[in-house]
């Protein structure tokens, strides 16, 4: 019977794990912890091998799966900035990824979020627990239906977003650097980001985080937007330059963030610092923020993205252990 070995298991992953298990009549092992040099020898005399992993490897790690046997390694994320792959391929380890999981459930995370400031559900609970009743001008809402939004970013996630505005009777406008034909009927596509953002009153992001979209928001890009923006970022930190939302906020460019990703969240997100000390003062500033809605990296975490991230790293390392290779391979 073929053995696989998981780490990086969260006890929410366990079903997802037993079922597949049963289903494949193939024995699953799994533990919490991380894989490091400390525990690399439980790992002997399995085949196949699936990880969570979040942060540096020791580069040593490498050559000791390989002279155990290991042929692969399943990552159960999209990313995969955590791996030499280089390394991993000169020592003849195939890295996979789960590069879909559930796409809708970040769409609708986007979506939610953004409606949250449009509908200024904040203020209206902060007025309720003040026992403040009265209808004045800070409480009124824009239609959603009358509200321009750009998507920056028109694939996987991005289109069902755009799906999901135009479904509130939204003018959706995008920016991709690919041609996506089929989507020309909901979205007005932008020749570039400028022209995108210039007349949304709601901006949300569904690029990759990578060299090109460093910082693709910062100071100058937040200056072209109109007054009152809600910002959405359920894509990658890296993409906004987190001071210059700040600034932003502070000059009323946008009116509403909703970051669910932080340019330096790797320390903290996924752990518990209730009884520790959080010292990043940015991060802090955003968590405080009544304009800002701050969440964990969390917009996938769905019933639908746990089964297929878990699924999916059990069925890539199969489909290497069985062929050699596989679909999802990045090395
Ligand atoms: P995708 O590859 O399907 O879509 C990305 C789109 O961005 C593509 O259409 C691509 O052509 C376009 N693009 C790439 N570079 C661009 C640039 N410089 N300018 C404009 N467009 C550009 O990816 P996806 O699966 O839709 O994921 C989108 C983002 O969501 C990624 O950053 C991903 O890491 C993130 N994500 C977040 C969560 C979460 O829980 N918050 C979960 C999964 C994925």
């Amino acid at each position: 019977m073929v053995r696989i070995k998981m780490f990086d298991v969260a006890p929410y992953e366990i079903d997802a794990i037993k079922n597949w298990s049963a289903e494949h009549q193939v024995e699953v092992d799994y533990e919490s912890n991380p894989l490091t040099m400390d525990n690399i020898e439980q790992v002997k005399g399995y085949d196949g091998l699936s990880l969570s992993h979040n942060g540096p490897f020791n580069p040593e790690i490498y050559s000791k799966l390989e002279s155990y046997g290991i042929k692969q390694i399943a990552q159960r994320s999209a990313g995969f900035d955590m791996y030499d792959l280089e390394e991993a391929k000169a020592h003849n380890l195939i890295i996979t990824t789960v590069p879909s999981y559930s796409p809708s459930s970040i769409a609708e995370y986007a979506v939610t979020g953004a409606l949250y400031f449009v509908r200024q559900l904040p203020l209206i609970k902060q007025r309720m627990e003040n026992h403040n009743f009265v209808w004045d001008a800070p409480l009124i809402s824009r239609p959603v239906k009358d509200l321009t939004v750009a998507i920056i970013g028109v694939g996987r996630i991005g289109s069902i977003s755009a799906q999901l505005f135009s479904n509130f009777g939204c003018k959706v406008v995008g920016y991709d650097i690919e041609n996506k034909p089929k989507l020309e009927n909901i979205v007005e596509f932008k020749d570039s980001l400028e022209e995108a953002i210039a007349q949304a009153d709601i901006v949300s992001l569904h690029v990759p985080g990578n060299k090109e979209t460093y910082h693709m928001f910062n100071q100058a890009t937040f200056n072209q937007l109109k007054d009152g923006v809600i910002f959405v970022n359920c894509a990658r930190g890296m993409v906004v330059e987190t001071q210059a939302l700040l600034d932003a906020l502070n000059s009323g460019k946008v009116a509403g963030a909703v970051i669910d990703t932080y340019e330096n969240e790797a320390q903290y997100f996924r752990r518990d610092f209730s009884n520790k000390e959080v010292q990043d003062e940015t991060l802090l500033e955003l968590i405080e923020r009544n304009d800002v809605l701050a969440s964990p990296h969390i917009a996938f975490f769905t019933h639908e993205a746990v089964k297929n991230l878990a699924e999916g790293g059990l069925n890539s390392t199969m489909e290497v252990l069985e062929t050699g290779d596989a679909q999802t391979r990045v090395n």
